[in-house]
């Protein structure tokens, strides 16, 4: 079995998937689509909702630690100005004064180009650029220096020079990602990513208010009513699903990133005293399990420590774990170690305590928070580029057949199972396989599907990663009561009873 070997590729495959199986569409399509913006569609939305479901079972009903929360998207804009988002939530960004284009500073890289081994300038890439569009970047430029005949250097073009470090003399020399002239790129300068809106009747800036960038303040401005009336305890956690809307630059590579997403984010509050790097390490292995509990290869999953230097005055540590996506290996879920500046924060702006009374320690203090910080987009876009399988098997009369296929866990899976009756024509089939399905209805998304070949129905389950397909057969209704269970991943089929089909799905599906 192989998945396509060249990865973009493997995001186009993906792209068209998802568009005509119905899980993930461009949004306002019949308007021209609108940048960074997706809809999803009847098997998307059921994916989506499996993620959040598995994400809230096992973060919060499974836990005796965390409690859930639903704020308000639109906050009082104070939150912002205490978080250091309305002065400081932004991204250094690259104008090109040609395209009217701009690109995110850390996502652009200047390549030399060595002609002749004479180096005469730089191409600039967007990370993530493949190596074909290195190549004719810099073949544009070695004809804009009218150096048609000179050999290009190939290998030269892989070191680089991250933009946002380039100098002024080297920018001037620098074809940008979508110019027909050297020398269009800007300097970097800051770019505000919180969408603003107006609250109430008035429009000047008073009434100025902001869709959360990130769940996170929801969660530490609800800190205080959690702790006055939960029965929490330190170390406790409090979790929150909801969209956030950021105003990126430069939204692509599909739903990885996006101006309007979803995060699935929890602030674990512990004692200043603890032993945080013990529990970060503890929560990088939970997050990392979890992840592959619902079907993610652990060996796709790294992580990314970032530099003491690089990080945020307040902040301890903090760690991405990386997942290999067809675009390359990028941040899926960030857990930083935030110390107690967001709480401190709040305390200060808003004037009301944020210490708890540690019972076990007999002491007052300001929690320090472990941030777990997880896109839902961005775990389906795993899960997708994961499952996605092409391989091979024999159809109705024998023949080798290619056949895509998308392999999801059973319980993120949209639909569990499908129900065929053998023939449609046959009225002692379709009533059994009816009741089957509506029996299994009651407790699971499962599929009725009586048109056409059999193998042919089992392909199209497949290629939306329909787990099980139950066949209702003569044998059903002559002899035993038993249905044929195809597996979808190995096509491998055996007799069971409806009893042990039942008790069988409840295994696979909720574990
Ligand atoms: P990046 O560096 O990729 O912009 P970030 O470090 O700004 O991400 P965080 O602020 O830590 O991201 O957000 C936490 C999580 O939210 C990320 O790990 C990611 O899964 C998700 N996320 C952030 N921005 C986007 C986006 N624009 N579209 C989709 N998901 C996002």
């Amino acid at each position: 079995m192989t998945a396509p070997a060249n990865n973009d590729g493997l995001m186009e495959e993906l792209v068209g998937l998802c568009k005509r199986r119905g899980f993930i569409f461009p949004s306002s399509e019949i308007y021209g689509g609108y940048n960074g913006f997706f809809d999803y569609g009847p098997l998307g939305v059921e994916l989506r909702n499996n993620i959040k479901h598995a994400w809230w079972r096992d973060f919060v009903q499974r836990r005796d630690d965390i409690e859930g929360l639903d704020s308000s998207i639109i906050m009082h804009p104070a939150i912002w100005k205490a978080s250091g988002h309305v002065d400081g939530f932004s991204d250094p960004m690259i104008d090109c004064k040609e395209s009217k284009l701009r690109y995110r500073a850390d996502q652009l890289f200047f390549h030399p180009v060595v002609l002749d081994g004479e180096s005469v300038g730089y191409v600039a890439l967007v990370e993530g650029a493949g190596a074909a569009e290195q190549i004719k970047r810099a073949k544009k430029l070695r004809d804009l220096l009218d150096r048609k005949q000179s050999t290009l250097d190939e290998a030269q073009l892989a070191g680089t020079v991250e933009a946002a470090e380039a100098s002024a003399e080297q920018r001037e020399q620098t074809l940008g990602p979508d110019a027909t002239a050297a020398g269009t790129l800007t300097e970097p300068r800051e770019f505000k990513l919180m969408f603003e809106t107006k609250v109430g009747p008035l429009a000047d800036d008073s009434a100025t208010a902001y869709l959360r960038p990130e769940t996170a303040q929801g969660i530490f401005a609800n800190y205080k009513n959690v702790v006055d009336t939960g029965r929490v305890k330190i170390p406790f956690g409090i979790a929150q699903i909801g969209k956030a809307f950021r105003n990126e630059i430069t939204p692509r590579n599909f739903i990885f990133r996006s101006r309007e997403f979803e995060q699935m984010e929890i602030e674990y509050f512990i004692a200043p005293e603890a032993d945080w790097q013990g529990l970060h390490r503890q929560w990088l292995d939970t997050c990392i399990d979890w992840l592959v509990s619902i079907g993610l290869p652990r060996e796709s999953i790294t992580e990314d420590v970032h530099p003491q230097d690089k990080l945020a005055f307040y902040s301890r540590a903090t760690t991405d774990l990386m997942f290999h996506f067809p675009h390359g290996e990028q941040e899926l879920w960030g857990i930083a170690c935030r110390s107690d500046y967001d709480l401190n924060q709040h305390q200060e702006h808003s004037g009301k305590s944020m210490e708890i009374f540690d019972e076990a320690a007999k002491a007052k203090y300001v929690p320090h928070v472990i941030e777990p910080s997880l896109g839902v987009d961005r775990t389906l876009l795993a899960i997708l580029s994961a499952a996605y399988t092409e391989d091979e098997v024999p159809n109705d009369k024998g023949k080798a057949e290619k056949r895509t296929l998308l392999k999801f866990h059973p319980r993120i899976a949209p639909y569990k199972a499908a129900v065929f009756p053998l023939l449609k024509n046959k009225p002692e089939l379709v009533e059994r396989a009816r009741a089957l399905y509506e029996r299994l209805q009651k407790r699971w998304n499962v599929f009725y599907d009586a048109s056409g070949a059999i193998g042919r129905r089992y392909r199209r389950q497949d290629e939306i990663g329909t787990p099980f397909g139950i066949t209702i057969d003569f044998d059903t209704i002559e002899k035993d009561g038993t249905v044929t269970l195809r597996d979808r991943d190995s096509c491998e089929q055996r007799r069971l009873s409806e009893d042990e089909l039942i008790t069988f799905l409840d295994e696979q599906i909720d574990g």
